[in-house]
């Protein structure tokens, strides 16, 4: 099966074809990598006397009956007698060609989960085969597969990639004896060993995966990774970007605009805000476009961060775009800068999607022409319409709400010459460790690992809903304090009828119990200038309560709120929670979370749910928050949209093969220095045609 055939578009696709396509098996070395999920002992044939109940196992015999019952479900009934006993194939739906193969005196084999009755022996839908077929030497594969692709097809396709694929080792054996693993299993060996295993390996460590094949296997697939992340940031290296030299330091001849910043900032950073920010300074003063992220806790400051980012690139002549996942979000930081750069003579622009089209059109110009130096919005920033005069510095915050290709576009806004801009990226999800070795390898890492001064901590307290009644006495005694409160109501994704009924009853029944207080509403479905018109409310303190969905989840800031309830708390993700709880605990006034659980008996809470309630309890550190989310969850929800394209793990698992990865990272830049025909080669035999997306 060659690559072309299953491309060609002058023949239609098969099914099978089709099947593999969708599984990306495109060429012989695909196949060749795609490892069985797990295998069938069809070497060996069991007697019926032995079977025990709820084995899975082979019988021979001969069929002694074959009837179809057309009471009730239509099904197909066959005896088999193998000498010591006999078991009943029971069929519901099945083929003619099958009642064909199991008549009355046929000899099969059949395969299944044998369960012993009332009325003896039986198995539900066993496989089965002619008994001449010959017994098999090896353990029957069982490929991860689709609809319409069969295990026999995909078993051929395979052995057939496993015979034409060059498998020549990347590797030297040197490399691979730092990981325990004898030179004898090459990747041709580590292969052939792992799509036709001989029975006579412990099943146990093909499952868990520890038997030398897979761990070659796995090494492999992590050095590909690494080689193509280190790959990707140097080839970075190579590229231009705008030289963006600046100081920090205010006091300076002339104070330049970050100092003035400095200057007039109604605080003073703190350490960690000030170490990050030379970080950012340092990469924006070399010629290599900056690629960096910037992760800090809800409410570390990171604004103030890309807005001395922001200053340090205006100052040196260049126009700087910050892009935030919602319109809420956006004009937040667009108040924020507004507010501390125009005063400094900054002019900025501001675009979205609900723009008016005038408005828009003026928008546009400012931007093309350059009068606006600073450009804040949403998507609506790397719409194609958009021509930047001179964009030196793309700032992405919540980057894991934004995909590859949004990325790539904000990247390719440097309109002309060969030149890119320095991209800063910023989230509130701290990565754990093993995720930033892994598929964060390719970018530089700030954290701001402090918060600052002056904040009291939050107390997280876990309640029925059966309490409701206490949780509201406790938000008129914050009211009455002159304080503020958030409730938060779920989102439920297959809903948004159902998110409306939850949110709009909370609202009635906050405003019916608190009617001396302003209650908001505030959810997805508003239509924006609504939603500013409740937003402004709350900001200002005319607002004691603001019911909403999770469209507050990032960015609202409101320093004299000081209670956060959230309902439904069990059906939001460990992070979203912590994210949640960030809203509040901002001013000096000491600060609570609620995290009200439903116990209706449909509802009883999961062990997964549980977990993370204890988490939000326990603990309000962002990375220990992330490291247990990490363990839950596994990583697809750090990995957000990059997961789609960034070279996503098949076969080794972040914690189980931490040593593996370690070795991995240190052997990537080895093999690219002074192999780097074979390194290119392995690459290329693991990432084929993903590679495109590792760019960004
Ligand atoms: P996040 O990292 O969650 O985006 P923000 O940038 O929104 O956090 O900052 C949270 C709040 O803390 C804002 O009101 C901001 O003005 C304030 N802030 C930021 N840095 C400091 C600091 N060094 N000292 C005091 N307040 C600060
Ligand atoms: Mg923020």
């Amino acid at each position: 099966m060659s690559a072309r055939a299953l491309t060609s578009s002058s023949t239609p696709l098969t099914g099978p074809q089709r099947g593999l396509r969708k599984l990306g098996l495109l060429r012989p070395i695909d196949l060749a990598l795609h490892l069985p999920l797990r295998y069938e002992d069809e070497t060996c044939i069991v007697k019926l006397v032995a079977a025990r109940d709820g084995e899975v196992l082979q019988i021979e015999g001969v069929v002694t009956a074959c009837e179809v019952l057309q009471r009730g479900q239509r099904q197909l009934l066959v005896t088999l007698d193998d000498g010591s006993d006999t078991c009943t194939l029971r069929f519901f739906g099945f083929y003619p060609s099958q009642q064909k193969a199991l008549a009355v005196g046929k000899r099969i084999r059949a395969r299944g989960e044998v369960k012993g009755g009332f009325l003896g022996l039986q198995m539900m839908h066993p496989t089965h085969r002619p008994a001449d077929d010959p017994l098999p030497e090896a353990l029957t594969p069982i490929y991860p597969t689709v609809a319409g692709l069969p295990q026999a097809y995909l078993r051929r396709a395979v052995q057939g990639g496993l015979k034409q694929a060059d498998l020549t080792d990347t590797m030297a054996p040197e490399h691979l004896a730092a990981i325990g693993l004898h030179a004898d299993w090459t990747l041709r060996k580590a292969l052939s060993f792992l799509h036709n295993p001989t029975p006579d390996v412990p099943l146990a460590t093909l499952e868990d995966r520890s038997h030398p094949a897979w761990q070659r296997l796995k090494a492999e697939e992590l050095l590909a990774q690494q080689l193509s992340q280190l790959q990707a940031r140097r080839a970075r290296a190579d590229l231009r970007a705008p030289l963006l030299k600046g100081t920090l330091s205010h006091g300076a001849a002339g104070l330049p605009l970050p100092g003035k910043l400095l200057a007039a900032l109604p605080f003073a950073l703190t350490e960690a805000q000030r170490r990050v920010s030379e970080e950012i300074a340092r990469d924006l003063a070399s010629q290599a476009p900056m690629h960096r992220l910037l992760q800090g806790d809800v409410g570390s400051g990171k604004t103030v961060v890309a807005a001395l980012a922001g200053a340090i690139c205006i100052e040196a002549g260049w126009q700087c775009a910050l892009m935030a996942p919602t319109e809420i979000l956006a004009e937040q930081h667009f108040r924020k800068l507004i507010g501390w750069l125009e005063p400094l003579g900054v002019k900025t622009a501001w675009l979205t999607g609900s723009q008016k089209v005038k408005e828009r059109r003026a928008m546009l110009a400012l931007i093309a022409s350059g009068a606006a130096a600073l450009v804040v919005g949403t998507h609506a920033i790397i719409q194609d319409k958009v021509a930047f005069k001179n964009l030196a510095l793309a700032i992405v915050d919540e980057q894991h709400r934004f995909g590859v290709a949004q990325r790539l576009a904000l990247r390719n806004k440097l309109g002309g010459g060969m030149q890119e801009p320095h991209l800063l990226m910023m989230t509130a999800t701290p990565i754990p460790r093993t995720l930033a070795m892994s598929y964060y390898a390719d970018l530089d890492v700030s954290t701001i690992d402090q918060l600052p001064p002056g904040r009291t901590p939050i107390i997280t307290k876990v309640v029925s809903d059966a309490r409701r009644d206490e949780v509201i006495e406790r938000i008129r005694a914050q009211i009455e304090q002159g304080r503020q409160v958030y409730w938060v109501c779920p989102l439920i994704e297959e809903s948004e009828a159902l998110d409306l009924i939850n949110v709009t009853q909370a609202h009635a029944q906050l405003s019916e119990a608190l009617p001396s207080v302003m209650v908001g509403l505030l959810h997805s479905r508003m239509p924006m200038t609504e939603k500013k018109a409740v937003m402004a409310l709350f900001a200002s303190g005319e607002m004691g309560v603001l019911v909403s969905t999770t469209v507050i989840e990032v960015g609202v800031d409101v320093a004299n709120a000081s209670l956060m309830v959230v309902e439904h708390a069990e059906r939001f993700g460990l992070s979203q929670l912590h994210q949640l709880r960030g809203r509040v605990g901002r001013g000096a006034a000491a600060s609570a979370c609620v995290l009200l659980y439903a116990t209706g008996d449909a509802q009883r809470l999961g062990e997964a749910a549980r977990e993370r309630l204890k988490a939000m309890v326990q603990t309000h550190d962002g990375f220990e928050i992330a490291r247990r989310d990490l363990e839950i969850r596994g990583p697809g929800e750090f990995l957000g949209a990059r997961q789609s394209g960034a070279a996503l793990l098949r076969f080794a698992d972040l914690a189980a093969d931490s040593a593996l990865l370690e070795w991995a990272r240190r052997l990537a830049p080895v093999l690219l220095d002074q192999h780097p025909a074979q390194a290119q080669q392995h690459v290329v035999r693991w990432l084929g045609g993903k590679l495109e997306y590792l760019k960004a």
